[in-house]
This record gives structure tokens, sequence and C-alpha cells, in this order.
């Protein structure tokens, strides 16, 4: 039996890996907290550690869970900017789950589009009270205008297609753009000039780390509406809240926020938030907020058992695992790794 220290579980993990774990021999303990330095003593005697998005997995977490015998890191997540890959690299294996489901994270970035654009956020609110007055909820048509979608990968590939079935005219930024995609590629200066909308579906890396700051907000259409499914960090949030403030931003969406780590999926409803920026975005009427739910579907969550259940097989049983993410070479770093130690 494989023995999986299983990190900031939440009931709907745990009923897909109880479901499909009984086909593997894996012992699966489940602790809510998170992964980080105050935790990561809780791993030890485990071989494998399964961790999300909002664990941090410093250089010492790394280094406490080699010390205690963890050989691999399992993500049961896409992005992994949240790891200190330098520390794990001739230590620990990290694998990862490419893609689970790109259809969960672009229809709720296409739900988060409209929600805004038609304000169903408010008028669900309006008719629970018997308040049926269409005072203040005009919206424009989706049909015909531009939007600008950063990052032409798995996700954003099936956001374009979503979108050109809505009649919009798609402009796409990538730096490795997809020659067989049917779209105009431009500059990302070019696309926030045109944009009426924009759309990130691009990594947090150094590069893209607020690639959305008061220099491109600056270059952007009045009334621009940016929806964000991919990592917080992507957009200054303080710079997103000030083009709030001064209407050069029509509306924004947000499923993702940089601070999200301490607050998101977790009730902070009886408490006080210490976080100003997030409260004042929260509190804007044209700004929506949704705690990092793109991904969760029951399709998205069944294929992330079954993929980090099966690279745990493969992992016990010596064979290269698909999904390993390989820091050395830069190749592995955007595509796969294989076992390189
Ligand atoms: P992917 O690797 O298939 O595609 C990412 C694309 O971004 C690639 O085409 C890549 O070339 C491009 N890219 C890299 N650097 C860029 C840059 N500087 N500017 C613009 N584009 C750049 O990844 P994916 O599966 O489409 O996922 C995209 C992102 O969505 C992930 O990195 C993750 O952060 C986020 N995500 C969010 C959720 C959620 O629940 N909100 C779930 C899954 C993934």
């Amino acid at each position: 039996m494989t023995r999986i220290a299983f990190f900031d579980t939440k009931p709907y993990d745990k009923v897909w890996f109880d479901q499909l774990s009984g086909d593997h021999t894996v012992q699966i303990t489940y602790f809510e907290s998170k992964l980080n330095e105050r935790t990561a003593a809780l791993a030890k005697g485990y071989e494998v550690v399964c961790a999300f998005v909002n664990d941090t997995i410093t250089k010492a977490v790394i280094d406490e869970l080699y010390d205690g015998g963890v050989r691999l890191l399992a993500m049961r997540c896409a992005g992994y900017n949240n790891i200190d890959f330098k520390a794990a690299f001739a230590k620990i294996h990290i694998v990862r789950v490419p893609a689970y489901s790109p259809y969960a994270v672009a229809e709720h970035a296409m739900a988060l589009l409209l929600s805004v654009v038609r304000q169903t956020h408010h008028s669900y609110v309006r008719t629970r009270e018997f308040n049926f007055s269409l005072n203040g909820l005009v919206g424009f048509d989706l049909h015909g205008k531009t939007i600008g979608v950063v990052g032409t990968g798995k996700i954003g590939k099936v956001f374009i297609d979503i979108c050109k079935g809505f009649g919009m005219k798609v402009l796409a930024y990538d730096p490795y753009p997809d020659p067989n995609l049917s779209v105009t590629y431009c500059t990302f200066e070019e696309l926030c000039r045109q944009s009426d909308i924009i759309s990130l579906h691009c990594p947090l890396t150094e590069q893209t780390f607020h690639l959305i700051n008061r220099t491109s907000i600056a270059l952007m259409k009045d009334q621009v509406v940016l929806i964000n499914t991919s990592r917080g960090a992507l957009v200054e949030s303080q710079a997103l809240l000030d083009g709030i403030k001064s209407k050069k931003i029509g509306a924004a969406a947000l499923d993702v926020y940089e601070e999200e780590a301490e607050v998101f999926y977790e009730d902070r409803s009886t408490t006080i938030l210490d976080d100003d920026v997030l409260m004042l975005l929260i509190s804007m009427p044209n700004v929506l907020v949704t705690s990092h739910q793109a991904f969760l579907t029951k399709e998205a969550l069944h294929n992330i058992a079954q993929t980090t259940l099966g690279s745990i097989d493969s992992f016990v049983s010596g064979q290269v695992m698909e999904h390993e993410i390989c820091y050395q070479c830069d190749t592995c770093k955007k595509v796969i790794g294989q076992r390189c130690f």
C-alpha cells in the first residue's frame, strides 16, 4: 500500500478520490490543513503528498517532506507556480494534472462574462426581494464585440470556440502562437488597445506577473471588461481597483485573486477580512468575484482523481510519469518531464 498524505481536503475532493482509490493500492489520509511550513511535518512517514493550488511549497517544506520520506508530490491541479522546483529537484518528483477539463474553466469564464455584462448577479438578488425593477440593469450584446484572449492553450482554445459561437471577433496574444488555430494573433499591447473584453488564460510566470497593471490598463478601451480565471497575480489588484474607481474599467470578473491563499475556499462570513483591496473590489457593483471555482465540475473532479492516482501508480511501479514536471530543462517546464533523477 502506498501511503498518501492529502492536504487541503474538501468534501468534494474526498468523494472522488474515495470512489476511485479502490482500484489502486493506496491508502489516503486526508488532512484539512493546507500544506505549508507549519504543517509539512504531518506528512512524515508518507511516500506521497497530494497538494493543491493554495498550498505553499517552499524549500523548507520540500526539505521537511523529503526528510520525512516523501518522494512524490502529486499536485491535483494544472498550475504549479506555488512550488520551489529548484529545491525539489533530485529529491522529490512532482506531477500535476495538466488537463482535467478545459471546458470547466472556459465555461466558467463565459458564465462570469455573461453575468457581469447582463448583471444577472444583481437580478438574482433583486427578484428574491420582489424587486422587479430593471433600472440600472442595461447590458450590451456580446455579438460583434472584440474579445482579447491572452493565452491560447487548452483553456484559451475552448474559450475562443465559445466566443466564436456568440458571434464575437476574437484577438489573441500568446508568445507561442498555435499555427493551427484559426484566430488573429497580435501583440499584447494591440490586444489591450482593440478589445472590448479581455480574458486571461495564460500561466503565472515571471513574465506574466502583473501583466494587467497601470500601464496595460491605460492602453485599454474605456469601459473594457476584464475576466481572470487563470491566476490572481496576473493582475495588479490595486491598479484594477483604481481602474474600476476611475470608471476606465467597465466591469471585472475574477475567479482568482493575488492574495487568495489565506481567504478563498473557506467560510469567512463571520470574520473581518484584513484585505482592503479585496473588500473594496467585492463591494463594487460591477465586480463579480468567485472563489477559484472555475475547475469545479463533476467531470473535472473525476479526471483529477483519475489522473493523480494513475501518476501515483506509475511512480510506484518505476515507470516514466507522463505528467511529471521537470524544472531543469525549458521544454520540460512548459510541456511534460520524465524521470530525470
Ligand atoms: P496551457 O499550458 O494549455 O496554456 C497556457 C498558454 O499560455 C500556452 O499556450 C502558453 O504558450 C501561453 N503563455 C505562456 N506564457 C504566456 C505569456 N507571457 N502571455 C500569454 N500567453 C502565455 O494551460 P491551460 O490548461 O490552458 O491553463 C491556463 C491557466 O489556467 C493555468 O496556467 C492556470 O493558471 C489556470 N487555471 C485556472 C483554473 C481555475 O479553477 N480557475 C483551473 C485550471 C487552470
